[in-house]
Parts: structure tokens; C-alpha cells; sequence
């Protein structure tokens, strides 16, 4: 098993591409703490599959676009796993509209969520990376952050962001052997995506070189290589997992 007991944070692992990664990591033999920002069924219901089939995994109800409950979070995972090898900044959301009819909420929820949450829980955990003298920080940003795309224009901000977020991250730490990448999902099924009419899911899936959306999993593959010694001389990267989306 290629993770065998390196420690994982995942943000928003108890759904979608987060718990698929959630999934492929714990099927290697890591130990995950997940982090949602709610709890209830469905989030007690991921961590109990995952446990369930022989994982160590446990749920940390935590609103990273807040930057107390992010360091008080940070506090109690490394208490409860004593450290971390592993950190995937995965949680985000969208509120998309065109830009005249954007709320100013939905321009900083959106930041604030997706680009400032990454960067507060990587800050939390950053001096423990540094102790341990290795690691990999895995974001998940966009092609919509390479590419833009109409109606998403605080989405596409937030998800450019966090490539220049994991570049930097990839210089400043590089030497103390932790690696920064980040991900560029295309079109993947989940709740996100969901929300789209059949209609314009028809009509992006036929412009897809490989001809049908990604899976949560697809995505999650990835995610294990840039996470474990494979990738090892690998970092500052972003890699698109999109079917051809940006070619
Ligand atoms: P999803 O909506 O299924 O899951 C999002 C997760 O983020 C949830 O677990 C949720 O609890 C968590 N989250 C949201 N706000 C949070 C907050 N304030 N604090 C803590 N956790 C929070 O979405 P998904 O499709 O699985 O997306 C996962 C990531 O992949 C996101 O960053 C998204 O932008 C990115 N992405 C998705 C697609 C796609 O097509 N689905 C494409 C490109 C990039």
C-alpha cells in the first residue's frame, strides 16, 4: 500500500471528488481526517462507510472560511494524529451568475471559501510540514481558473488564485522536501455539477474530446500519484483532469 499510515487532511472528504480521494487514500492504507463544513447524516454516514471498510478516518466539522475554527481544527487533528504527510485542499463552491447580478456575498463567500479557506488551513498545518521535513499539498483548483468561463467570474478568480497559491507554495517550500501541485478538474460529476440543467449537460458533454463527464474518481487517481513517493520530484505543478476540456 503506497500510503500505508500517512496521515491525510482532506477538506470537504465527506462528498464528491473529496471523498473519492477519501476513498483511493484510505484503500492505501492512510488515516484521514476529514473536514466538512457540516456535520449530520450524510457527513457521519461517509466517515462510517470508510470505517466500516477498515479505515481510520474521522470527521471535523469546521468552516475554513474561518480562520479560528480553522486553527482550532488544525490543533485537534495534530493532536488526535500527532501530525500530518498529506494535505488536499479540496473544499469549494460555486454561485454563479453573470457579473452585474453577482451579490457581494456571492463574490467573497466564494473567495473566501475557496481560495482564502485553502490558504488559512494550509497555514495552519505548514510549521508541522516543516518539522517532519517532507510532505505533499495537493489543491484542487479548475480549468475554469486557466481557461475562464462565462458566468464565473468570482469562481474562475478564486480557482486562478489557488494556482499562483500552490506555485509559491511549491518556492517558499520546496527545500524543506514538501511538494505543492494542484489539480484541474474539468467537468465532474457531483452535487456541483448537478445543479445544471440536463440541457446544458448535453450540450458541454458533446464539446468533451473524450465524450462524457469525469467521475469523482477520476480525479481521485490523480490525487493518490501527486500525494505519494511517485511524484516525488514533482511540485509546482497543475495537472488538468478534464477529458480534453482545455486542450
Ligand atoms: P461538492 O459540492 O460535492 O463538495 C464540496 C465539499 O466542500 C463539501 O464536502 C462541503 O462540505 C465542502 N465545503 C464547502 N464549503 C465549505 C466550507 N466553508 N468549509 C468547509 N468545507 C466546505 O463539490 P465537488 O464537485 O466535489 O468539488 C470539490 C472541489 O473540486 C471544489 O473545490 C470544486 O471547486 C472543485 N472542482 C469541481 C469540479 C466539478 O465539476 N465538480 C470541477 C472543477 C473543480
Amino acid at each position: 500500500m503506497t500510503l500505508n499510515g500517512k496521515i491525510a487532511v482532506i477538506t470537504g472528504g465527506t462528498r464528491g471528488i473529496g471523498y473519492a480521494v477519501a476513498k483511493k487514500f484510505a484503500e492505501q492504507g492512510a488515516r484521514l481526517a476529514l473536514i466538512a463544513a457540516h456535520g449530520g447524516e450524510r457527513a457521519e454516514e461517509a466517515v462510517k462507510k470508510l470505517t466500516d471498510d477498515g479505515a481510520e478516518a474521522r470527521l471535523y466539522v469546521c468552516n475554513i472560511a474561518e480562520p479560528s475554527e480553522v486553527s482550532e481544527t488544525a490543533e485537534k487533528i495534530l493532536a488526535d494524529f500527532g501530525g500530518i504527510d498529506i494535505l488536499v485542499n479540496n473544499a469549494g463552491i460555486t454561485r454563479d451568475n453573470l457579473l452585474p447580478s453577482l451579490s457581494t456575498d456571492d463574490i467573497s463567500d466564494v473567495i473566501d471559501v475557496n481560495l482564502k479557506g485553502a490558504i488559512y488551513v494550509t497555514r495552519a498545518f505548514i510549521r508541522t510540514f516543516v518539522r517532519r521535513k517532507a510532505g505533499s499539498i495537493i489543491n484542487i483548483s479548475s480549468v475554469v481558473g486557466m481557461m475562464g468561463n462565462k458566468g464565473q467570474t468570482n469562481y474562475a478568480a478564486s480557482k486562478a488564485g489557488i494556482i499562483g497559491f500552490t506555485k509559491s507554495l511549491a518556492k517558499e517550500y520546496g527545500r524543506r522536501n514538501i511538494r505543492c501541485n494542484a489539480i484541474a478538474p474539468g467537468y465532474i460529476a457531483t452535487d456541483m455539477t448537478a445543479a445544471l440543467s440536463p440541457e446544458v449537460t448535453e450540450e458541454l458533454t458533446k464539446q468533451l474530446p473524450l465524450g462524457r463527464l469525469g467521475t469523482p474518481e477520476d480525479v481521485a487517481e490523480l490525487a493518490l500519484f501527486l500525494a505519494g513517493d511517485a511524484s516525488g520530484y514533482i511540485t509546482g505543478e497543475v495537472i488538468k483532469v478534464d477529458g480534453g476540456m482545455y486542450v
